[in-house]
Parts: C-alpha cells; sequence; structure tokens
C-alpha cells in the first residue's frame, strides 16, 4: 500500500540527477569494466572504487581486512542501510564467442558490453553515484547508509559480507542486493550446497575385471539413482522445487590397464526453502544404502585467500531465504520505488544465490535485491547493461536511501 500523505508530510525532497552526473556514473562502469576483477584479484578494481567513493564526496571510505570497500554517508549512531555489491566477476569463458573485447567496455546503441556490466558493476556505479549524490548535495539523512563493495561472491556469496558482519562489526538493519532485477524487488532465491561423493570399489589388473569391483561402474548405478532423487525433491510455493546435478568425476586407478577402486564426485545441490544440509546428505546416503554402494558423503569445504591474504575457509552450504511480501522492507522498498517510477514494481525471485544466503539466510537481516540489468545475461559472453538502466538505478538508490532510512527511523519499524 502506497503512503503518499506520510511521504508529503516527512520524506526530503529527493535531489535529480544532473545529465553530466548521468554520464559521469556510465564513464565510471566503463572504468570498472575495463578493470579486470576475477575473484581474488580485485586489489585494482578496489583501489578505484575508493577513489571514486572519495571523489562522490563520501566522508568515510575504507578498505577491510578481506578488501571489501566500505564507504559511508550520513549520521552515524541512527539507523544503518547497506548497499551490496560485488567487485568480482566470474572468468570470461571461451573467448571465441565473445563479439567484443570483455574488457573494453565498448558502447552499442545505449547497451555496455563487457565482462562485469551486469553482474554487477553496473549496480556497483549506480549505487556510488546514487549515494555520491546525496552526498554532493548535502542532504541530510535521519541514519546511515554503507555502501559494501564485496570480494569474491562469485565463489563464495556471503563470505565477505560474513567478514564485514561478525569480524569488523558492521551491523546493518536492512540490506539492498544490487544483483540484477531489471528494476524490480527480489524478495529471495534457492539457496546451495556443494556434495563430495567417494564411491568405493576393489582395484584388480584390467585385464581380469572379474578379480575387482569396479568403482567406475558403482559411480554410474548411483548418478542414474541420483537423477531419480532429483526428480522428486521437496518443492515451495514461491522458490520452486529443489534441485541435485552430478556436475564433476574423477577416477582414481593406478592406471588406465587398472580396475578403478576409487570414483570421486561432486554434486551440486540446490535447496529450497525447508530444505537443510543434513536432510540432503541423508538422502544420497539412503540411495547408497539402498543400491548397495560402498562410499562416503561429504559436504564440501572452501578455503581461499583474498587479495589482502586474509584466508577463509568454511563449509560450502548458502542457505535458502525468503522475504514476506508485507515485511516492512518489501513495503518501503516497493513504495518508495513506485513514489519515484510512478509505478509499484513488481516482486521476483532470482534463480541464482547471492549474498543473502549470509545476510538474510544466516544472520537474518532483511535483505531485498534491486539492480539494473538482466539476471540471465550474467556469467554469459557478450555480457551487456542499458546504460539508462543503470542511470535510473543510481536515482532510484538515492530515493532508496533516502525513503528507507526515514522508514527505519519511524515508529512502524522500531516496535
Ligand atoms: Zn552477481
Amino acid at each position: 500500500m502506497a503512503l503518499p500523505f506520510l511521504f508529503a508530510r516527512t520524506t526530503p525532497k529527493l535531489p535529480i540527477m544532473a545529465s553530466h552526473e548521468r554520464e559521469a556514473c556510465c564513464d565510471f562502469l566503463q572504468r570498472l569494466v575495463q578493470t579486470p576483477s576475477l575473484s581474488g584479484q580485485e586489489a585494482a578494481i578496489a583501489r578505484i572504487i575508493a577513489s571514486e567513493m572519495h571523489a562522490q564526496g563520501l566522508p568515510s571510505v575504507r578498505v577491510d581486512r578481506i578488501g571489501n570497500v566500505i564507504g559511508r554517508y550520513g549520521r552515524p549512531g541512527g539507523p544503518v542501510l547497506l548497499l551490496n555489491g560485488h567487485m568480482d566477476t566470474v572468468g570470461i569463458g571461451n573467448p571465441d564467442a565473445w563479439e567484443m573485447d570483455p574488457f573494453g567496455g565498448e558502447v552499442r546503441e545505449g547497451r555496455l558490453y563487457g565482462l562485469g556490466s551486469v553482474d554487477m558493476k553496473g549496480a556497483l556505479a549506480a549505487m556510488i553515484y546514487g549515494v555520491g549524490l546525496l552526498a554532493r548535495r548535502g542532504v541530510d539523512l535521519p541514519g546511515e547508509v554503507v555502501i559494501a563493495a564485496v570480494v569474491q561472491e562469485e565463489p563464495t556469496e556471503g563470505m565477505a559480507m560474513r567478514v564485514l558482519v561478525e569480524e569488523e562489526g558492521v551491523r546493518p538493519d536492512w540490506v539492498i542486493l544490487g544483483e540484477p532485477t531489471n528494476l524490480r524487488v527480489a524478495r529471495g532465491h534457492r539457496g546451495r550446497m556443494e556434495i563430495n561423493i567417494s564411491v568405493f570399489g576393489r582395484a584388480s589388473h584390467a585385464s581380469t575385471p572379474e578379480e575387482g569391483e569396479n568403482a567406475l561402474t558403482n559411480a554410474a548405478r548411483l548418478i542414474f539413482s541420483l537423477d531419480l532423487l532429483g526428480g522428486g525433491l521437496m518443492s515451495d510455493a514461491v522458490l520452486g522445487k529443489g534441485s541435485l546435478a552430478v556436475t564433476q568425476l574423477i577416477t582414481v586407478a593406478s592406471g588406465r590397464n587398472a580396475i578403478p577402486d576409487r570414483c570421486d564426485l561432486v554434486v551440486d545441490r540446490r535447496l529450497t526453502l525447508g530444505e537443510t544440509a543434513a536432510r540432503a546428505l541423508a538422502e544420497i546416503e539412503a540411495v547408497m544404502q539402498r543400491e548397495a554402494i560402498r562410499g562416503v558423503v561429504e559436504m564440501a569445504h572452501y578455503h581461499s585467500v583474498s587479495y589482502t591474504g586474509y584466508e577463509t575457509e568454511g563449509p560450502e552450504i548458502y542457505p535458502a531465504w525468503l522475504m514476506a511480501e508485507d515485511h516492512p522492507l518489501v513495503v518501503a522498498a516497493c513504495d518508495s520505488l513506485e513514489r519515484q517510477f510512478g509505478r509499484r514494481p513488481a516482486l521476483r525471485t532470482w534463480p541464482f544465490s547471492t549474498d543473502g544466503a549470509y545476510t538474510m539466510g544466516e544472520a537474518g537481516i532483511p535483505t531485498v535485491g534491486f539492480g539494473p540489468g538482466e539476471s540471465r545475461l550474467a556469467h554469459t559472453a557478450n555480457e551487456s547493461i542499458r546504460l539508462d538502466d543503470v542511470q535510473r538505478a543510481a536515482q532510484a538508490y538515492a530515493g532508496l536511501v533516502v525513503d528507507l532510512l526515514e522508514r527505519l527511523g519511524g515508529e512502524e519499524v522500531r516496535n
């Protein structure tokens, strides 16, 4: 429900970006795309982002222990709204599939092309210019906005946010993720986990297979059974069904003329609401028991080192989360965007996992998504974003900061 009278009474007039500011935002996005930033190699882009935050007038800019760039604006001590964007990208994939330079930042017919343009340097540029607009105009906020430009989201979503919240002590009341929503509001996604399975057999010479037990044959039987398991997983009315996919198989044998005694499989498991890691592991163990396949099922673990040299490790589990349609943050974000765009934005969910797996999925900090660009273009060759959407997002972030901090400071959320 829109609250026009409340806004008219309490919300300051929004400053509007001038055309030279809109153009500067796009030039900045081009520089970001021209700066490669594979996960774990974000040093160069972090420097550019920190210096642009300074240039935009943010009074506090720093780099934390893991390499996140944190810019703040507003009044400390009040409510905190955090805008999240990751600085890293995946690799370019097959270079022949690109029609243009993935690091060129080329603009054609109003779209900027390049790796990370939509996932998610467009949103980062928009956030920095949106908050910069408030800083340059000296808008008085009833709380503080924090822009968190984070590292290593692609391999281990949420990990850098965990460091920020649990080790750096940044405690947001609400979070907006800038992952692409095509300027709609996202309210959740399925979770994911990575599972390692070792299937055992017994080695023998390949000339006498009947003397051994082929672990590869056992793994093949298991893969068929896992496909059947994947077809019958539980479903959530909004987020849909969990899923299971075997994505890697490695055979361990003393040579190509030996019967392998071990096969290692990797499973990508998407978890819908209500599915837990324990349940996902137990389902696979039950299949192996039924099929009399010997082996071990375990959750995978990551160990990574950031560009600042900071080491982290943990289980590869990223929980599902979903915000209720009538949660105060969802309503406030939609009210603000309706006020700005003249039309209430549609609600959606994401098909992929984000830093929200930590902020809402683990830490329980109310989180929504709002960002420019189409998510289907992420992780694809010829990735691109409409520059007009980036400019609209920049303006919209400024409005969201003003409206949401106002709402956070109000009684309806405090009680
Ligand atoms: Zn992303």
